[in-house]
């Protein structure tokens, strides 16, 4: 199974948008972009709604059957481990394989080794086709590069072949993911932890690091621009470098998480996929939420009311809303409206304090970031919501397309 060149994550917690996301892919294959869609959800956010893995698939399936979608479609099991990968297997067929809780962990000696011998290679000067710079490597740059991430990577061969012993070689896509760890990697440890990957036998067709700067969930990167430029199409020169060397599937390309609303590095990512001739994995996910709240306060009556409910309680359980989500949000508690003032709002105060607008002077991006995280609240109020969410659902459905088709789609592939 391969995944095309470009391909972008969604999904929706609470799984009512199906067709209006998939509506936002028919219109872009339309216009002549070929992307394919990737429900994801992971088992935090499962946890945390009381929904199970094949609502996921159910889903993606209603949504391809109803809208007549031809095209490849898949349903990721975002970021499990070897703990959380069982109750995902028989529905879904793109896994990603959620590492970063491993790095820095002491590897087996004789594991090290090996990965060191395997490598040594490499050890004097190197130069990658698209990269100015040289590196120069020594024993002792693979040694630490395999200290910090060689225990991670043969525990994703761990969940790789579990997965494999059901679903059979060839039947699946396996994404890495490193993103939610606390240090970027830098393309040359990338480099190496794509030769631990293809030594693990991981056939891996996307792989998600941490790069430079900040991916806070649902709002724009914070960090430098030209760096992360830099580094992205390194990377991209690294995986081309990778595939060739090591033998890992020429699919391989790379993944970026948090990856909604990230308007400032949308620019140097569409350039460099096009100078580069790269594909791409763009997960959202996320804000698919925040695009029902805006909806449903603009409906206004009950929808309004639900969605100023939803923030007073996500307010009232800050630290319990924040705490899973620790690593990707920056919520500055000083900034958050008081309930009281958001109480007073209209529906259209509401939406220009959460629709992700930088120009706007009433856009507030910790207002945003916590309800980004505070769907738990919406999942607790049960059928309250969800009989919002239907009895709205043109509006909602609107705001859910025009997301990820303009915001996303547009500035990324197009
Ligand atoms: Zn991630």
């Amino acid at each position: 199974m391969k995944l095309k060149k470009l391909s972008m994550g969604i999904g929706d917690r609470f799984g009512h948008q199906g067709k209006a996301q998939l509506a936002a892919f028919i219109q872009a294959q339309k216009q002549g972009v070929s992307i394919t869609p990737v429900w994801n959800k992971s088992n935090r956010e499962h946890t945390l709604i009381g929904t199970q893995p094949p609502s996921v698939r159910l889903e993606a399936d209603q949504a391809v059957a109803a809208l007549g979608w031809t095209g490849a479609y898949h349903v990721d099991a975002d970021h499990i481990n070897l703990k959380t990968v069982d109750g995902f297997i028989p529905c879904c067929d793109f896994f990603t394989l959620d590492v970063a809780d491993y790095i820095g962990k002491t590897p087996d000696a004789a594991e090290l080794a090996a990965f060191v011998k395997a490598n040594e290679r490499f050890v004097g000067k190197l130069e990658i086709s698209g990269i100015d710079q040289t590196f120069t490597i020594t024993h002792d740059t693979i040694e630490q590069i395999g200290r910090t991430f060689l225990f991670a990577v043969v525990e994703t061969g761990k969940i790789y072949r579990r997965i494999e012993s059901h679903k059979g070689k060839g039947h699946f896509i396996v994404e890495v993911s490193m993103d939610e760890s606390e240090r970027a990697q830098s393309p040359l440890e990338m480099l190496f932890i794509l030769s631990a990957i293809a030594q693990q036998g991981i056939p891996a067709q996307t792989i998600a690091p941490k790069f430079t700067g900040r991916f806070n969930k649902g709002v724009d990167y914070v960090g430098d621009v030209a760096q992360f430029e830099k580094e992205f199409c390194a990377d991209i020169a690294v995986i081309q470098y990778a595939v060739k060397t090591f033998g890992l599937p020429d699919t391989l390309k790379l993944s970026v998480h948090s990856g909604s609303d990230k308007f400032s590095i949308y620019a140097p990512i569409n350039k460099a996929l096009k100078t580069l001739n790269a594909g791409l994995h763009l997960k959202t996910a996320g804000t698919t939420w925040l695009e029902e709240l805006i909806g449903l306060a603009e409906a206004g009556g009950e929808g309004l009311a639900i969605a100023k409910d939803i923030y007073a309680e996500a307010l009232k359980k800050f630290d319990d809303m924040c705490a899973p989500y620790a690593t990707v949000i920056d919520i500055d508690k000083s900034k958050l409206p008081k309930p009281e003032t958001v109480k007073a709002w209209n529906g259209s105060e509401y939406a220009a304090a959460l629709r992700h607008d930088p120009a706007c002077k009433h856009f507030n991006p910790h207002f945003r970031q916590l309800l980004h995280v505070g769907f738990k609240v919406a999942a607790q109020m049960g059928r309250r919501y969800l009989d919002a969410l239907q009895a709205n659902e043109a509006v909602v459905a609107k705001h859910v397309t025009e997301n990820i088709l303009d915001r996303h789609i547009r500035r990324v592939f197009y």
